[in-house]
């Protein structure tokens, strides 16, 4: 009897639903709609990501993106005809001739968390996508100490070894970002060119394979610094610069792509495409 009263009231919000999720995809649509890929890429887009994570505790929209906006955004990707390309790909490319897929795009995650592995590789592999994390060397298994002891982030879980080598056997590419996750151009050289140095040596003992990428942290450089990376062995490192990714202008400061969790959909459309017209 109840459940004949309450069966029109089920109906109606069946039909709701519906109807939200359709206009969500037809806006969905017309967003794709909007945009244009261009045929010929002058840069690469080189996307920078931090936390991919559903819980709110752990950032803000500045630094995290769900799981759910992540997928979409890579679907997106995948269905467009972009291939993932890493930054040593880029770097063969315009040191040995290295063919490039024709829609290349780099992703890209700072820090190491441990949110990476859990959300993000299973989204990326889904897809048959890869990427880039840059890992501080000195935080592996640990917590965020470097921006949450200054109170400016809430606690996070970094990556473990385990996790850093099952994502580098599965293809993604592992980068260095320091030891301790510094400015480094509030550093003495000495001390800067240790952290960037080190940083590079323990992701290599412990992962067992070169690590020729760097992230500036805070995208902080200068040309003392750039001076110490090109000299540590690396052959690019990328900002926090907006722009496409121009290898053959400057290898060692690569622009980016900032995807924030508040985007909408067809924000993150637009701000993939919008250098291109530069
Ligand atoms: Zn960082």
């Amino acid at each position: 009897m109840l459940l004949r009263k309450l069966f029109p009231a089920l109906i109606l919000i069946s039909v709701i639903a519906f109807l939200i999720l359709a206009a969500a995809d037809a806006g969905d649509k017309l967003s794709e709609s909007l945009v244009s890929v261009p045929e010929k890429f002058d840069g690469v887009p080189i996307l920078m990501y931090h936390k991919i994570n559903p819980d709110p505790g752990t950032g803000g929209y500045g630094l995290r993106v769900s799981p759910r906006d992540f997928e979409k955004q890579v679907a997106y990707l995948a269905r467009s005809g972009y291939t993932s390309v890493s930054l040593t790909d880029l770097a063969d490319h315009h040191e040995k001739g290295k063919p490039l897929p024709p829609r290349p795009v780099v992703i890209t995650f700072d820090d190491g968390y441990l949110d990476n592995y859990v959300y993000a590789y299973p989204i990326l592999r889904k897809y048959g996508m890869t990427a880039t994390v840059f890992v501080v060397a000195g935080t592996v298994g640990g917590i965020n100490g470097f921006d949450y002891s200054e109170g400016r982030q809430p606690l996070n879980r970094m990556a473990g070894w385990r996790e850093l080598e099952e994502m580098a056997e599965g293809g993604i590419t592992i980068g260095a970002h320091t030891l301790t996750h510094p400015s480094l151009t509030g550093l003495e050289p000495e001390a800067a060119r240790h952290e960037i140095t080190e940083g590079k040596k323990r992701l290599e003992a412990a992962l067992k394979r070169p690590v020729e990428v760097f992230c500036y942290p805070y995208g902080n450089y200068d040309q003392a610094i750039v001076q110490i990376v090109r000299e540590s062995g690396f052959r690019a490192a990328v900002t926090a610069d907006q722009g496409l990714g121009r290898y053959r202008e400057d290898p060692y400061a690569l622009k980016r792509i900032r995807v924030r969790g508040d985007y909408s959909y067809g924000r993150f459309l637009q701000e993939l495409t919008r250098y291109h017209s530069e």
